[in-house]
């Protein structure tokens, strides 16, 4: 929410500061949202995000729209037309993206989605073309009078999509069990309508629309930006930083430092025996205890079943109390797993799992190797080897236990 927040505060301030702005600057206000949503709208394809792409055209096209129609007069009916058909249809567009599943721009169903928007760009240049030529009829008119039309500022329909896709956008950046966190592209959505809206409200204060145009642009593009450094260096099933993200971190350390590599026991077994959807549960679990690390350490996916825990600043001695406890945690909790011979009818499924009937218990534990830069094993690329080795010790001590 940092970024949308950020960029929207900008936008204010920009406008405020506009009029002190030397006039050679003032090229930005027409091709600065231009260049940002043409370049956002590329990038939406380019890194094949449905969402970002629909709600980047829809902007793109709105705004290319109402600068050509501002060509015959702010009070024109052609601009008029156009701001009203604008901050309809993007608001519809964006509810519509954020409804259907996520599915890339390059999906075979989304000639449709081409489609709604060829229809909705012919529909609009039609209406604003109204008395122009002999095609279109004058009736549209007394059509933009009507109390669900009228502007400005945002007409009442445009408000009230606003309004739903708002919720949506909301209700799918909202983090909800098992994922723990806000994801860039979905709060990206809420911040971009949110400046559409502003936008609109006051498209009537000079540069007012382009700036907060601008702003929705560049929060759906930082958005892609976030999320594309997210797939990088985040783990997905876990969320806790990937190994990339351990390697960059072990370059930038000090002189004392403590690792902790960390394996869950028979874990292969587990997976055989109550299937690879319980192995995935029992590897966010424990990634879940590890994130939660006392002593300043820092959990990180290794890969598979293996994790590590950097400690900056710490030795063994001071790490191995830590380390201890969370081996102790992890081995005493225990999973809630639902039974796989569960019933499909959900009506008998509730009355169970009422009853609790259905569900079980399941623990695991972790053997953990733990070990710090000593001469001459001193660089971090020797001190995982060598946390690993430790490791290698705890196993053959029998598991569920700390080795150095
Ligand atoms: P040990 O106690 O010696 O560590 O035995 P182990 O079975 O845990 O060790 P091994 O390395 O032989 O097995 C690791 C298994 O972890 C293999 C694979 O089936 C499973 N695994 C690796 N990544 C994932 C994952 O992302 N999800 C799930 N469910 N299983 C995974
Ligand atoms: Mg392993
Ligand atoms: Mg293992």
């Amino acid at each position: 929410m940092l970024a949308p927040a950020g960029i929207l505060l900008v936008a204010v301030l920009a406008l405020a500061a506009g009029p002190a702005l030397s006039p050679s600057l003032s090229g930005l206000k027409t091709l600065g949202p231009f260049v940002l949503l043409l370049f956002g709208t590329a990038m939406g394809l380019w890194f094949n995000r449905g969402r970002s792409f629909i709600a980047l055209a829809s902007l793109l096209g709105a705004f290319a729209g109402y600068s050509l129609a501002l060509d015959f007069g702010a009070a024109s009916f052609a601009a008029r037309a156009v701001f009203t058909a604008a901050a309809i249809f993007v608001p519809l567009n964006f509810l519509l993206a954020l409804i259907f599943p996520e599915r890339g721009v390059s999906h075979h169903f989304n000639y449709r989605w081409l489609m709604l928007g060829v229809v909705e760009v012919l529909f609009v240049a039609w209406i604003a073309s109204a008395g122009r030529s002999s095609l279109s009829g004058t009736a549209w008119e007394d059509m933009l009078e009507h109390w669900l039309l009228r502007s400005p500022p945002t007409p009442i329909l445009g408000r009230l999509l606003f309004v739903a896709a708002f919720l949506a956008a909301l209700w799918r950046a909202w983090p909800r069990p098992p994922r723990t966190h806000t994801r860039p592209l979905d709060t990206g959505m809420v911040g971009a309508l949110l400046a559409f809206f502003i936008a609109c409200e006051w498209a009537g204060t000079s540069g007012a629309f382009s700036a907060f145009m601008m702003a929705a642009g560049a929060i759906l593009l930082v958005s892609l930006l976030q999320e594309s450094h997210r797939l990088a260096f985040r783990d997905e099933l876990t969320g806790l930083s990937s190994r990339r993200a351990l390697e960059e971190r072990l370059h930038g350390l000090g002189p004392a430092y403590a690792i902790a590599m960390v394996d869950v026991d028979h874990f292969k077994r587990f997976n055989d025996t109550h299937g690879h959807d319980i192995g995935d549960q029992v590897l966010r679990l424990v990634g879940s205890r590890l994130a939660q690390a006392p002593g300043g350490g820092t959990a990180y996916r290794y890969g598979g079943e293996e994790f590590c825990i950097l400690f900056p600043e710490l030795g063994v001695e001071e790490t191995l109390p830590h380390v201890e406890k969370l081996r102790a945690d992890i081995a005493a909790y225990q999973m809630a797993v639902r039974k796989p011979d569960r019933p499909t009818d959900p009506e008998t499924g509730t009355r169970l799992r009422h009853l609790r009937s259905t569900e079980k218990t399941l623990s695991v534990t972790v053997s953990i190797g733990v070990a710090e830069p000593v001469e001459p094993y001193a660089t971090p690329a020797e001190v995982l080897i060598a946390a690993d080795r430790a490791l290698y010790r705890a196993k053959e001590g029998g598991r569920n236990r700390v080795s150095i």
